[in-house]
């Protein structure tokens, strides 16, 4: 026997969570299906030392709820994995979501049925669930990457990934400790890891560019004038490209001097943002010249803090353009190389070979170590909806429609998968924004759209085809003239061997993407066919 919902959502991150609390207000019966013991998603599970938000905690926060908003005392500007997950508790116990949440329930199919409109989700414990909507907010970078070194099955060793870290924390105190992968996760734990090791060697095969968080204590004052700025603040988040309140990128790099670009750059650098600065000038992110001024002031700097020249070169980036990866924020990361006990190993020069018993084998030496971390990222934005065996119209699987990289409409829906929506998944603009933001004007789209819907008495919802390729032209065209492209990032799924190398976030910004959908909704929801189930087309 199968039990029967409205909407079953699958995840219980910040998307499902928003999704149950909006949807549950239309009346809608909701259930919220999510694979883990707890809440939280991303910061349920990225529980590795110096996990913290890379958005300021003030804007990567809900804004839904202005009581919610004002009475929430973040500790931190960008507050670590702890205090995140607190919030994440609070927000579930403040609006009574859990009653909705079932934990440990990891969702493994959903199959549509035409004749009756509604899909059938079923779970890795022989559970069905009956639904009319399903929403996967599962998350965009939720699915490890675990590259397959021979030999790691052999480690006698403890080995770790970052996204995956035993909840009762690590005590590497003593041990001499492999770190491999330098991006964002990489970034933030080297520091905290060197402080405990005795031996700490980084596996490094492409440097980040990375920026000082300039993480401190909120000060109560500061936080009281953003909360009585909210409205205007909040506002203008959800209009800019990044959903985060900033002035928008002025004049051009290459028309402003040498020191003019210093100066613009000492201050985007001392900002302590993700942004900082690749909001300085307009061309930063499409004019490869003009990015090449930015990325020597990065250089420069890591020069300036890292003491020996050669550790320096391997950590300077060069070869892919500052952007096209997420930039990393850090606290310490250069200066942790000056530490004795750090060394830093380039396995572009010299790649990983093997994992030994004993250690991490390369092509010219072997490095013993009692813990070895994973720092190597996610199967990501498509990773999470192709672990679930999802089946449209006509037995249409989602795997194979998306065998050469995936296609949806607005990010929203893929034609073929009536009913489906999709949260901060490809053609959306979340994984390269504030993705709070993002997650929170899709679900109040997706609110409005089976509002409308439901208002014509409709209850069938499904993207078109030309819709579709439209809009997946759109995302093309829109990432063409930026350096998005121009690196092997995950945006790509190039960090994956063997995945379709696609562009699948809308380089758009969220502003851009809000206005589309809003203008797409106030035009009837164009581009969705909308029916009766059992009712011919
Ligand atoms: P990532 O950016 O994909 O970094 C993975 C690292 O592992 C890269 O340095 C990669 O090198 C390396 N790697 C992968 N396979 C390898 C192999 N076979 N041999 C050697 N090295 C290998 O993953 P991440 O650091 O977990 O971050 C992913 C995203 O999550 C970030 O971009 C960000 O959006 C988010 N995140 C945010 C924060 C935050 O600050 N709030 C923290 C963590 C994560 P290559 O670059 O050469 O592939």
């Amino acid at each position: 026997m199968s039990e029967d919902f409205d909407v079953v959502v699958v995840g219980a991150g910040f998307g499902g969570l928003y999704a149950l609390h909006k949807l549950r207000g239309l009346g809608l019966r909701t259930l919220v299906l999510e694979a883990a013991d707890g809440i939280g998603g991303t910061w349920y599970w990225n529980r590795y030392p110096g996990a913290r938000v890379d958005i300021e905690a003030m804007y990567y926060s809900y804004s839904f709820s202005p009581e919610l908003e004002q009475e929430w005392e973040w500790q931190e500007r960008y507050p670590a994995q702890p205090e995140i997950l607190r919030y994440v508790e609070h927000v579930a116990d403040r609006f009574d979501l859990r009653r909705d949440i079932r934990l440990a329930t990891r969702v493994v199919a959903a199959s549509y049925d035409d004749a009756r409109g509604r899909w059938t989700v079923r779970t890795e414990g022989g559970d069905e669930y009956d639904t009319r909507y399903c929403l996967m907010a599962t998350g965009n970078l939720s699915v490890t990457h675990t590259p397959r070194f021979p030999g790691l099955d052999t480690f006698t060793g403890n080995v770790y990934h970052t996204a995956r870290w035993p909840h009762d924390g690590v005590d590497f105190t003593g041990q001499s400790v492999a770190v491999i992968g330098t991006g964002s996760s990489g970034i933030q734990s080297i520091p905290l890891i060197a402080e405990q090791a005795v031996r700490l060697t980084v596996f490094q095969r492409t440097p980040a560019f990375s920026l000082p968080a300039h993480n401190r204590p909120l000060d109560p004052a500061e936080q009281s004038a953003v909360k009585r700025d909210y409205p205007r603040l909040r506002e203008q988040a959800r209009r800019s490209p990044l959903g985060i309140p900033v002035t928008p990128a002025d004049g051009r790099a290459l028309e402003a001097t040498a020191e003019e670009r210093r100066a613009s750059y000492e201050k985007g650098w001392a900002q302590g943002t993700l942004d900082g600065l690749a909001s300085t000038y307009t061309d930063i992110l499409v004019d490869r010249a003009a990015n090449e001024t930015v990325a020597d002031f990065v250089r420069e700097k890591i020069r300036a803090v890292v003491a020996d020249p050669v550790t320096a070169e391997r950590l300077c980036p060069t070869g892919f353009p500052f952007g096209s990866k997420r930039p990393c924020l850090d606290t310490n990361y250069y200066a942790t190389y000056n530490r004795d006990q750090v060394r830093l190993v380039d396995v572009r020069a010299t790649p990983i070979v093997a994992i030994t018993p004993h250690g991490v084998a390369t092509a010219d030496a072997e490095y013993t170590v009692d813990s070895i971390v994973l720092a190597t990222g996610f199967d990501a934005m498509t990773g999470a909806l192709a672990a679930i065996d999802i089946r449209g119209r006509h037995g249409l699987r989602m795997r194979d429609k998306w065998s050469a990289g995936p296609s949806t409409y607005l990010g929203l829906q893929i034609a073929g998968f009536a009913n489906l929506f999709l949260l901060t998944g490809p053609g959306s603009p979340a994984a390269l924004a504030n993705q709070v933001a993002c997650i929170e004007q899709q679900v109040d789209w997706i609110a409005g759209c089976l509002t409308y819907a439901a208002a014509r008495g409709l209850d069938v919802i499904e993207a078109t085809e030309p819709a579709e390729r439209e809009w997946v032209t759109h995302v093309n065209e829109a990432a063409a003239g930026t350096v998005f492209v121009d690196a092997n990032s995950w945006y790509l799924g190039a960090n994956v061997p063997g995945k379709p190398r696609v562009f699948m976030p809308y380089a758009g910004g969220l502003g851009r993407y809000r206005r589309r959908c809003d203008q797409v909704a106030a035009a009837g929801y164009e581009g969705f066919a909308m029916s009766t189930a059992g009712v011919a087309r």
